[in-house]
């Protein structure tokens, strides 16, 4: 039976504790703001996003999780990611890139999902004052002038809170999204990315690979010694591909990748993600503001996704001064803020996608990203390498490495 608890109040709300909503409730810790995490999942069953996918962390992510104090609990180091190698069936050459010819050690690092998650969520659970309800489910929302109501369904009981700021980092299919009455823009990539580990002879050394054919991307991500691999295959053909044992898996993969990182001799189970880019059509509403998955779920092939949802908190915590998280200006300013490191993200990953997605997508496009700029011109490289790292444009200080 279903029993009807009374409001509280908090002045932000943030829905969904996937690796967006949990960094963003990090990020405001010491902010003065009675702060509450809504996650659906109970606590002894990860969320969805904390699975076994790798995940490339740009420099900036990694300064602001180090900053986070995030970092320090993974359990172990991310893998650097040193070099990147950039190549096309069918094109001659490839775009090879060094961190160490811009005078960095990384471009970035490696981390396990699901170890991001675990590191996440002990950090939150040594975060004073934020509240948190779990397993709990955002039913219904309605923003007013003061505050947004929020109905939340925990147990057999039903909660009314109220909350100045509403935050949706509630993920692809986000439900606050739609209740607050905020379209999107769908297009279905007909493919499906598989994720694997992988072995190969030759240890990994730093490089990370990322082969673009016709019938989709491929891509290894240094981890340890061995690989995180991603392997996009045709919506048509994924079961077919899914269903090879490993010995079948190998002779497919090492047909579609080549033999740049040596032979492949083991292979871990495959997960598989069918790919859809959902855009909300804006960010924001009376009191409420869109987050990573929510805001824009993107292609894979760029690695960008959860970087780019890190980016949205760490703006937000930035822009909170102590007065009305909910005010009006300040969901504008904060919308302003994201804007043009969200559109030229979503192009880099669409263009990227686009280019596996269609055989006579010429290398140009690659050119025009500046992808093959940086190994002709040092001018060029700066900023594109600035963006691939999260650094370009307005950057929260966190991700530049400032407390
Ligand atoms: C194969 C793959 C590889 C990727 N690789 C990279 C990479 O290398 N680099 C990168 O930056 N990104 C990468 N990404 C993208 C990245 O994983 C996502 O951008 C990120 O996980 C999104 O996190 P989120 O918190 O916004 O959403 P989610 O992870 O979807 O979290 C949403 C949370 O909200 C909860 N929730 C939903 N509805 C409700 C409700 N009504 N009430 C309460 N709670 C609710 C859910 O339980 C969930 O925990 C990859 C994605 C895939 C699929």
């Amino acid at each position: 039976m279903s029993e009807h608890v009374e409001a509280m109040a908090v002045d932000i709300l943030v829905v969904g504790a996937g690796l967006v909503g949990a960094s963003l409730a990090c990020a405001l810790e010491g902010s003065g703001y009675r702060v509450a995490l809504v996650e659906a999942t109970a606590p002894d069953l990860s969320p969805p996003g904390f699975d076994t996918r790798k995940l490339a962390l740009s420099a900036a992510s990694l300064n602001a999780l180090a900053a986070l104090g995030v970092l320090a609990k993974l359990p172990t180091a991310p893998s650097p990611i040193r070099k990147l190698h950039v190549s096309r069936v069918g094109d001659f050459g490839a775009v090879r890139l060094d961190a160490g010819d811009v005078g960095r050690e990384g471009f970035g690092a490696v981390v396990l999902a699901s170890d991001l998650g675990a590191a996440l969520e002990m950090r939150l659970s040594e975060i004073r004052n934020l509240q948190r309800l779990r397993p709990a489910t955002v039913s219904a929302v309605s923003p007013g002038d003061h505050d947004v109501s929020v109905q939340i369904q925990q147990d057999d009981a039903t909660h009314t809170l109220r909350t100045r700021l509403l935050i949706a980092a509630d993920g692809t299919r986000s439900f606050v999204r739609t209740a607050l009455g905020i379209g999107t823009i769908e297009h279905d990539y007909q493919q499906t990315l598989l994720v694997c580990s992988l072995a190969a002879d030759r240890a990994a050394d730093g490089t990370a690979y990322e082969r673009f054919s016709e019938q989709g991307p491929v891509a290894l991500l240094p981890m340890g010694r061995d690989y995180g691999a991603v392997c996009g295959v045709a919506r048509e053909d994924a079961a077919g591909v899914l269903a090879l044992d490993d010995t079948g898996f190998i002779d497919y993969f090492q047909q579609r990748f080549g033999w740049r990182a040596g032979r492949i001799f083991r292979v871990g189970k495959r997960n598989a993600y069918p790919l859809v880019r959902v855009l909300a059509e804006r960010l924001d509403a009376p009191r409420s503001l869109l987050m990573g998955n929510a805001a824009q779920t993107i292609h894979p092939i760029g690695a960008q996704g959860f970087n780019l949802g890190l980016r949205d908190a760490l703006m937000l915590a930035e822009l909170l001064d102590g007065d009305d998280p909910g005010d009006a200006a300040l969901l504008s300013t904060y919308v302003e803020a994201r804007r043009e490191d969200r559109e030229r993200t979503l192009a880099f990953s669409d263009g990227l996608a686009r280019i596996t997605a269609n055989d006579s997508f010429p290398m140009h496009l690659l050119r025009s990203l500046g992808l093959l700029a940086i190994g002709n011109s040092e001018g060029l490289s700066a900023p594109l390498l600035s963006g691939a790292m999260g650094l370009r444009g307005q950057v929260p200080a966190l991700a530049r490495g400032r407390a």
